[in-house]
């Protein structure tokens, strides 16, 4: 069953309810109006009756009767004796000489006090006062005051009617309207659910939902549910395009390979140059391959290995390295602090060597590149800063990203000098994924024209 039934079951049960019972309450209000009034008319007529009456002796009771009047209200009076001998009566009553009310004749009325009674005969419904007269231990009769209620069973039963009709009006409509307000409430909730099922079923996942302007409960849930697609959509998209750089990157040393072979083949000599291109191109792909595995480790989250490593001792071992396929340009150290971190050797190494190794590749001969570790508030600080062309502005947000390079449009061996190629644009990557495993982070500040500054922090290792 579905919610909007549900709610429109659950309004209509509870209206019913309360409507039953505001109904109730005035049939039963109307009621002892009344009651409250004949009863005050029969009190009235009775005090009437005696106010001109002696009541020593039955045969002194009078009726006091202009009878039309007391017709005209529905009223009859009558003076039994203790036997039920009808001894007076009113005009209205000419003709019967029955008690009105017989039942009240056996009753024991010790306490001579007058009893209304309800009495029906046939079609007439009367509400009847019987007073004793006399004194109490001598009933010498009664005064019978009966009066004619059929207008107000009338009037009863024409206030039921409405009263029941009323309800069920109210619990149509009410059901109605429930109906509809519920499905008012719930048609934002619909809108998510066909958009998300027109999502899944066209697999677009650059549509989003509407999302309603006022900001409740649906709101949020359109809201969060794009934020969800947005996500996805970003991934998704960033898969793509990881797919397509890996086969693109794949495919070109695959091709240069080719080709050598191809040239080898026909001219039946295998030459130096090109087995040396083909081994350039595997040894690339290689690199490649092991960066991939790297990230694919990276995004499996593989836990690095954690170990005390002397930072310093591995900056010299990258300075040395690097320093003797740097070329004209000239690599040297600044501070160079003793810290400890904790973490995996190789990996801090391979941080290192990205970072240097591109400022070897982007800076021109004759620049140089300054490397420093500095202890600063419980952190290792390690920065490379290059006098290279620097970095626009418009990349430097993106230069982390797997695969992205400011050079695209140049070929990989015009982008580095030194006679250097870049590489595919996993370095960043890669060096900004070994400093946040180790708990630390990477930033880098560039000035076109004046050379870059690439800071890593890593949590020092305190003794
Ligand atoms: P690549 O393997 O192409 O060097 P990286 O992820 O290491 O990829 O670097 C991304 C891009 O950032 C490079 O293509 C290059 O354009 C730019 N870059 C990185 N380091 C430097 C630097 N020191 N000077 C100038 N540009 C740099």
């Amino acid at each position: 069953m579905s919610i909007r039934v549900r709610l429109t079951l659950w309004y209509t049960l509870v209206l019913s309810v309360i409507l039953a019972a505001i109904g109730f309450a005035i049939y039963n209000v109307f009621v002892a109006v009344i009651g409250e009034n004949v009863d005050r008319k029969l009190n009235e007529t009775a005090a009437l009756v005696f106010s001109v009456s002696t009541v020593s002796r039955l045969g002194e009771v009078r009726i006091p009767v202009a009878a039309d009047v007391f017709r005209s209200a529905g009223l009859y009076l009558q003076v039994i004796d203790p036997l039920g001998r009808v001894v007076g009566m009113s005009d209205s009553l000419r003709g019967y000489d029955k008690p009105i009310n017989p039942a009240v004749l056996s009753l024991d009325l010790a306490d001579f006090r007058p009893v209304r009674h309800d009495v029906r005969e046939g079609d007439v419904h009367l509400r009847v006062l019987t007073v004793p007269i006399g004194s109490p231990g001598q009933i010498i009769g009664y005064l019978q005051i009966g009066v004619q209620m059929d207008s107000y069973d009338e009037s009863l039963s024409q206030l039921t009617r409405l009263l029941l009709a009323g309800w069920v009006a109210g619990v149509l409509l009410g059901g109605v309207g429930g109906a509809f307000l519920a499905r008012q409430a719930l048609r934002p909730i619909d809108d998510v659910t066909n958009t998300a099922r027109a999502i899944s079923e066209a697999g677009d996942l650059s549509r989003r939902i509407p999302v309603p302007r006022a900001r409740d409960e649906v709101g949020r849930l359109a809201t969060t549910f794009n934020g969800m697609l947005a996500r996805l959509e970003a991934l998704f998209k960033a898969q793509q395009r990881f797919t397509a750089d890996i086969s693109h990157e794949l495919r070109t040393p695959l091709t240069t390979i080719r080709g050598n072979l191809d040239l080898i083949r026909r001219m039946r000599v295998a030459d130096d140059a090109s087995l040396d291109a083909a081994q350039g191109e595997i040894e690339r792909m290689t690199r490649l391959v092991g960066d991939l595995l790297l990230l694919a480790q990276a995004d499996a989250g593989l836990p690095i290995r954690r170990a005390p490593v002397a930072l310093d001792a591995v900056m010299v071992e990258v300075f040395e390295q690097m320093r003797a396929i740097a070329g004209g340009v000239n690599v040297g150290v600044g501070a160079e602090d003793a810290i400890a971190v904790m973490g995996d050797a190789d990996r801090l190494k391979q941080l290192m060597i990205n970072l240097v190794g591109n400022a070897v590749r982007y800076t021109p001969a004759g620049g140089s590149i300054t490397l420093n570790l500095k202890r600063r508030d419980g952190w290792a600080v390690f920065s490379v800063s290059d006098t290279g062309p620097g970095i626009p502005p418009e990349h430097l947000p993106h230069i982390f990203e797997r695969f992205y390079r400011v050079e695209k449009s140049r070929s990989r061996q015009e982008a580095g000098v030194n006679g250097a190629s870049s590489g595919a644009g996993l370095g960043l990557s890669i060096a900004q994924w070994i400093a946040q495993s180790h708990g630390g982070r990477i930033e880098a500040q560039s000035e076109v024209g004046k050379g870059t500054v690439f800071t890593v922090y890593l949590p020092e290792l305190r003794q």
